[in-house]
């Protein structure tokens, strides 16, 4: 696993918090994307060497919706940049971490991602990912 690739933020109101986020960092988003699949739409901040994705739900039977629902707004998942995503999905399944989905999945900003399930990983979503060539 390499670098914190970046930090993933459940918002309610993506409009709202790119204003916010926009006045934290001193520069607006530099992208927005919807990921259908997901039910999100998502707005990307650079911090200096940092990321940050915020992320809405499009619909209530969202991830996030659900998320939000459950433990309110704030940080959903930390997301690691990996070389070689089908080998260290390989790697954890053998450690006894469960994978969210068993391929990789087409994520935002062209990545391939994949999630670990929360309760192997003491309560942490964590998200895969590798930059598509
Ligand atoms: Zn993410």
């Amino acid at each position: 696993m390499n670098k914190v690739e970046h930090i993933g933020i459940a918002v309610k109101d993506l409009a709202t918090s790119n204003t916010l986020f926009a006045k934290l960092f001193g520069a607006p988003a530099y992208k927005e994307e919807g990921v259908a699949s997901e039910g999100v739409i998502t707005s990307f901040f650079q911090a200096g060497p940092n990321k940050i994705e915020l992320l809405q739900a499009t619909h209530p039977d969202s991830p996030i919706a659900k998320f939000i629902e459950k433990r309110g707004e704030g940080i959903h998942h930390i997301a690691f940049d990996v070389t070689d995503i089908h080998a260290e999905m390989a790697r954890l399944q053998e450690e006894g971490f469960v994978l969210l989905n068993e391929t990789p999945k087409l994520g935002a900003d062209n990545k391939l991602v994949c999630f670990l399930h929360p309760k192997t990983t003491n309560g942490v979503l964590i998200e895969l990912c590798q930059e598509r060539v």
